[in-house]
């Protein structure tokens, strides 16, 4: 395992893990309280990393945004903030170690013909393993992918309880290195996380369906497991995903004391009868006494509340 820049530091490490998709939002806010909370609980490390690993993804400005209303809330990370642009050649390095090894594969498929083989998993087609023993006449390669074998990888959510998933049933052999040449998500967080010392990932449901993915390139590497915690993802009271990308409010709009008490009560923490909706560190000082995740309904999607403006 490589060096981490925290192998002293505290036994508990968590983490906040943004893309500058947009600015931050009340899912994203959640997220970022729930690992802060538990990190700091601990009397641990929390840090920040700017997933900003997918340029045509990026809205200008939103990791700076995403910074001042973390920042506006109290909820203060130690250390630099890491940019996964800047490290390319680590997960480059990790992808050679997986080719070296033998479990990488390049592959030729595009959408349409992995559709096209009719395999559905939860997260959509499964890949039908095409190419896993060389690329077809007439393919080239448009991608590497992973191989996955036939078995269930379990671990023990602190919140969703015990989840076992079989990739080669639910995904398939998946991607590593993109078309575009960009090294895939699941790659880059397997790397950082280890590279960090992270100790436990707290963030939203919608990332639990990647966890078997990411614990398979851990096994792979060699990496350690950390812990995980996934909470409920907020959902509008008509059903989608909050997204960044859906124009949703600023959050800035809003007192952060405010915010803060609307999070907590999402993530069944308590909160003071009276607070000042304009100061964050009465509220986050009364939160990580009291904070308890098993109080986190464990639930997969939850309404997001709906927050008068000021
Ligand atoms: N960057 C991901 C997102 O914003 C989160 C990654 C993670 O927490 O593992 O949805």
């Amino acid at each position: 395992m490589p060096a981490t820049p925290h192998e002293a530091s505290a036994p508990v490490c968590g983490r906040f893990a943004p893309s500058p998709s947009g600015p931050l939002h009340f899912g994203s806010l959640v997220a970022a309280l729930a690992s802060w909370l538990s990190a700091r609980h601990a009397g641990g490390h929390w840090l920040l990393r700017m997933e900003d690993i997918d340029p045509p993804r990026e809205v200008p400005g939103a990791a700076d945004s995403i910074l001042r209303s973390l920042e506006r809330l109290g909820l203060t990370w130690d250390g630099p903030v890491l940019y996964q642009r800047t490290r390319r050649d680590a997960y480059q390095a990790a992808l050679e170690q997986l080719q070296a090894d033998g479990h990488v594969f390049a592959c030729g498929c595009n959408r349409k013909q992995i559709a096209a083989a009719g395999l559905r998993g939860p997260e959509g087609p499964v890949y039908p393993g095409t190419c896993r023993n060389g690329l077809p006449p007439g393919r080239s390669m448009r991608m590497l992918r992973v191989r996955v074998t036939d078995r269930d990888i379990c671990f023990d959510d602190r919140c969703q309880g015990r989840q076992c998933q079989n990739l080669a049933r639910d995904t398939g052999d998946f991607v590593v290195l993109r078309f575009d040449g960009i090294h895939a998500y699941q790659l880059a967080v397997v790397v950082d996380d280890a590279w960090q010392g992270i100790t436990e990932v707290v963030r939203g449901c919608d990332l639990l369906l990647s966890t078997g993915r990411q614990i398979w390139l851990q096994e792979l590497l060699g990496l350690p497991r950390p812990g995980y915690l996934h909470i409920p993802l907020a959902v509008r009271h008509d059903g989608p995903k909050l997204s960044k990308r859906a124009g949703d409010a600023p959050l800035d709009q809003w007192p952060p004391g405010e915010l803060l008490a609307h999070a907590l009560r999402f993530l069944g923490q308590p909160v003071p009868d009276e607070y000042a909706p304009d100061a964050t560190m009465p509220l986050l000082d009364f939160a990580l006494s009291r904070w308890n995740p098993e109080r986190i309904p464990s639930r997969r999607r939850l309404p997001a509340p709906a927050i008068p403006l000021p």
